[in-house]
């Protein structure tokens, strides 16, 4: 991978426990705590500062073993673990996260394509796989939809809110100033994710990825459908949208009040 420029920062390095920074989405999504497990210096310090960049908790360690103990004291969200690590095997680091942190999102980063079906299998237990090479945008993207489904567990704030209207992600409903509207299953999906990042352009690639699937080889169509029903259910003009904004040649954004 190419990662992004590193910038300076003083004396800080991997094992430095990992420090809370500004939440970028702060007051739509908790700051989620991601482990970085990778023993090269220069993909471990490109993939902390993106991440962190991006308003996440990051640590990060450079072996198996300090990936395990790290994990014992902060439990993470999401643990991005290198397979070729210098101490223990990547697979077996796998299988002991996966049995100390059942809730956490296990995402594997390897050059080892030929591991994969083993490490992704029940054997191992983890949720998701990126080769190398990869961009930091598709990695961000994974990362994301992962941490979504998470929010949808007990516990996460079920209600987003902008303007008026109001989305329960527990019940599946939406209210737009307080009269419910009925929506299909990808109609919801789409709006979860439109109001999640409201004010956020979003591309249509990652909707396309998020709210149907990563294997989705059928024609944008249905996405531009998908948002002409949401504006004539959400009382949003389709000649002068005001609350789903189009943005040519790149997505949509859901506009705050
Ligand atoms: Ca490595």
């Amino acid at each position: 991978m190419t990662p992004p420029s590193a910038r300076p920062r003083g004396a800080r390095g991997p094992d430095s426990g990992g420090r809370a920074v500004p939440n970028a989405y702060a007051g739509t999504v908790p700051a989620a705590r991601i482990l970085v497990v990778e023993d090269d210096e220069t993909i471990g310090r490109g993939l902390s500062d993106a991440l962190e960049r991006q308003g996440y908790d990051v640590d990060w360690v450079t072996s198996g073993a300090g990936g395990i103990e790290h994990a014992a004291r902060r439990p993470p969200a999401l643990v991005l673990l290198d397979l070729g690590l210098p101490d223990v095997d990547g697979v077996e680091v796998c299988r002991r996260l996966r049995a100390a942190h059942p809730d956490s999102t296990i995402l594997i980063v390897t050059a080892r394509s030929a591991e994969i079906d083993v490490v992704v299998g029940l054997d191992a237990g983890a949720d998701d796989y990126v080769t190398k090479p990869f961009g930091i945008a598709e990695l961000t993207a994974r990362i994301r939809a992962h941490l979504r489904r998470r929010d949808l567990a007990p516990g996460a704030d079920p209600q987003l809110i902008v303007g008026d209207v109001c989305l329960d992600r527990e019940a599946r409903r939406v209210y737009v100033d307080g009269e419910e509207v009925q929506l299909r299953a990808k109609e919801f999906d789409l709006l979860t994710l439109l109001m999640s990042e409201a004010g956020a352009a979003i591309t249509r690639e990652r909707i396309m990825s998020e709210v149907w699937d990563e294997n989705w080889w059928g024609s944008t169509k249905t996405l531009d459908m998908h948002i002409s029903t949401l504006r004539r259910k959400l009382n949003d003009p389709v000649d002068a949208p005001r609350r789903i904004v189009t943005l040519r040649g790149v997505g949509y954004r859901f506009e705050k009040p």
